[in-house]
């Protein structure tokens, strides 16, 4: 049976519109995904009937809100086959769960002198947070870098690893390139050498499956919006070994066992790193998009999506003067691209007043811009509703573009 898409479209009423005059053409998948009925739904049902805040009463809403909220951890559990429930953190959003191993990793692990290598294709979120602790520390950051055409020179990370290096942290798929990136591979080098691994996973779980355990990360990182579900939800997976030794993230409400003005000691995993009132309603939520997209066949959504990417850039291939960035053999559905002579926002609002959502800056990932030596970059990213004829909408309003310049 083939993947329906038209069917897949009616579950995604924000699709069905027309934006200045044309219909919407959605290709800004890898800043946000649109969210399913399902979704909407199902966090609609917990607003209208059901809401109450969680672990902290007895009566019947804060009941059926916990009893919801532990068994969407219990799907996120399951769906990157974490060993157990301590493990899955709910976070604000990959953001949240980097700043988190980077802080508390950090205070526990990490002191001056020491290193921690990053990737020269990895988005401000991996790069930001790991700064920020190695001032406090005294540590610095080593990068090891990519080729011309989007690929991690992996063979350099055994030179980079030394007696210093504490922490890999590198993307799985780059949301400014498309590559995804060899982590099994980075995982198991950096672990011969003793080296833990936080992956980012923002735009890798969109379109993979994770199993942590056959990967053997220490930490992986993904956020609800870029799967099908809202805004503000995302998960830190953490290996209980290292969350046991790191110190909490947040202080507040619900990660203490016991408060006095003297002492405080902390609440047991995954608690501990959960501080205040979570975003419960979006974690029910997120739980009802990872339903919803594993109730279709996983096999068939990588087939059309590979077939989106392969389409677009042979298409796009054809017009003259336009450059892509990143033409790694392995994708995701992602192209960053320019057009010579033409501005990159000039592009991305001209398609905008035809439809077409497209997303034109530096993508949150400076160290790719100054790679190419380019300011800003336009990209068009893919997700499992987007179809063949949006692409071929999209390349003739390009060289319509083009013709105009
Ligand atoms: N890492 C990557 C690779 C991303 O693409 C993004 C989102 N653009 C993030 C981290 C940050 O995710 P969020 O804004 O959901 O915290």
């Amino acid at each position: 049976m083939t993947l329906d898409i038209s069917k897949i479209r009616a579950d995604f009423p924000i699709l069905h519109q027309q934006v200045n005059g044309k219909p919407l053409i959605y290709f800004d998948n890898a800043a946000t995904t649109q969210r399913p009925q399902q979704v909407i739904d199902r966090e609609n049902e917990f607003s209208l009937k059901i809401n109450g805040n969680i672990h902290r009463a007895t009566h019947y809403l804060a009941n059926k809100t916990t009893e919801a909220y532990e068994n969407s951890r219990e799907i996120l559990r399951n769906f990157i086959n974490a060993a157990e429930t301590a493990e899955v953190l709910f976070t604000h959003g990959t953001t949240e769960s980097i700043n988190l191993v980077a802080h508390s990793f950090g205070e526990a692990f990490i002191n001056a002198g020491d290193e921690v290598i990053i990737s020269e294709m990895e988005h401000h979120a991996n790069i930001v947070p790991w700064q920020m602790m190695c001032a406090r520390r005294g540590a610095k950051i080593v990068v090891l870098p990519f080729s011309n055409d989007g690929i991690l020179k992996i063979n350099l990370l055994d030179q980079l690893i030394t007696d210093k290096t504490r922490i890999l942290a590198v993307t799985h798929v780059s949301n400014s390139l498309g590559t995804v990136n060899p982590i099994a591979e980075l995982i198991n080098r950096a672990h011969l050498k003793n080296i833990p691994v936080l992956v980012d996973g923002a735009q890798g779980a969109p379109h993979y499956t994770i199993d942590v355990q056959k990967l053997d990360c220490d930490f992986y990182a993904f956020s609800g919006h870029k799967m099908y579900a809202s805004t503000g939800i995302g998960v830190l997976y953490g290996k209980r070994k290292w969350l046991d030794q790191m110190p909490p993230f947040l202080g507040g409400g619900e990660m203490i066992d016991k408060v006095t003005f003297s002492k405080t000691t902390y609440n047991e995993l995954p608690y501990k790193f959960e501080a205040g009132t979570p975003h419960y309603i979006g974690a029910i939520g997120f739980a009802a998009a990872i339903d919803y997209s594993t109730n279709l066949d996983s096999s068939q959504i990588h087939h059309h999506e590979c077939n989106l990417l392969s389409h677009a850039t042979s298409l796009l291939k054809n017009i003259e003067g336009l450059t892509i960035y990143g033409e790694a053999p392995e994708k995701a559905g992602v192209i960053s691209f320019n057009i010579a002579g033409v501005h990159p926002f000039d592009l991305g609002t001209l398609l905008n007043q035809m439809g077409i959502a497209v997303r034109t800056g530096r993508l949150c990932a400076d160290p790719v811009m100054d790679h190419f030596g380019v300011e800003n970059m336009v990209r068009a990213s893919f997700a499992l509703y987007n179809t063949s004829e949006e692409i071929e909408a999209f390349y003739t309003a390009l060289v319509r573009l083009k013709a105009m310049f």
